[in-house]
């Protein structure tokens, strides 16, 4: 998929490994400038930022946690201090705390809620400002079959990810008429270090229910945002695009 997003400023949260970084790879090939956060892996987050460098590409990699308000406002700030634009926002950075509702510990819901609502939150409320200016950008949000069809053990993640649903879809309206489309897409399994921690019976449990027979790859994923981010794109907003092999259907 061939796409001119030059002059354009992208910012992804959590781009260092798994989808984030394939979202990084998958926007190196279309002329836009690339900020990206990360929240511990700073050797991989500088060798990200000089690998694109060397293809000539702008780059900065901004550390924090996105559930913190101020960091994400900082984080927003440096992309259109440096880049005058930030033309599309990817909300990736998630994590997962699992135990069955019976054992799972309040700081466990706490903590997924705010990484992965919160966090939603706190990037779009920054980069609502700059982009009702422009009067034009778009935001995706990484959700997950998950938060469509609910999954025992995950009730903190499906909740975070069936809030990114909603809460997309409401901004969505709420920005429309300023030209700022807001879509969601909602991978099924992926291999990454996320889906690592599970057990092999449940990976070939989940991988059974797959219509499409195969984990996703994280190009999977990142292929459809840069869809949702392009111009061929144009026309969708408040669209949730499953990219689960027809898991969810
Ligand atoms: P991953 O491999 O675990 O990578 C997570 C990324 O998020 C890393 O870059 C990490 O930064 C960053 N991150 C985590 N917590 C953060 C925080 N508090 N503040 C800032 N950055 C933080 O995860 P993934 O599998 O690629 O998942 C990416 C997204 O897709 C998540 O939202 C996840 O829920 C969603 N998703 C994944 C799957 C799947 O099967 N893998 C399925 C559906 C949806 P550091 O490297 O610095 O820790």
């Amino acid at each position: 998929m061939q796409i001119d997003l030059s002059d354009k400023s992208i910012l992804v949260t959590g781009g260092t490994r798994g989808i984030g970084r394939s979202i990084v790879d998958a926007f190196a090939s279309t002329g836009a400038r690339i900020a990206f956060t990360y929240r511990s892996s700073s050797d991989e987050a500088d060798a990200l930022v000089s690998e694109l460098q060397e293809q000539g590409i702008d780059a900065m990699a901004l550390q924090g946690n996105v559930a913190e308000t101020d960091v994400a406002q900082k984080h927003v700030d440096a992309v259109t201090d440096a880049w005058d634009s930030l033309d599309v926002l990817i909300n990736n950075a998630g994590i997962t705390r699992d135990n069955l509702m019976l054992r799972m510990k309040e700081e466990d819901w706490d903590t997924v809620l705010d990484v992965n609502l919160k966090g939603v939150f706190n990037y779009a409320k920054a980069a609502y400002r700059p982009m009702m200016r422009q009067r034009g950008g778009t935001i995706i949000n990484l959700s997950s079959v998950v938060g469509v069809m609910g999954n025992p053990g995950q009730t903190n993640y499906a909740a975070s990810k069936a809030g990114i649903i909603g809460f997309s879809k409401s901004l969505a309206k709420e920005l429309s008429t300023r030209g700022v489309r807001v879509n969601v897409v909602a991978p099924g399994y992926v291999d990454t270090e996320m889906t690592d921690a599970l057990s092999d019976d449940a990976r070939d449990a989940m991988l059974d229910a797959v219509p499409l027979g195969r984990p996703a790859s994280p190009e999977d994923v990142a292929n459809a945002v840069l869809y949702l981010a392009s111009p061929a794109a144009s026309y969708i907003t408040g669209h949730v695009l499953h990219v689960d092999g027809g898991l969810a259907m």
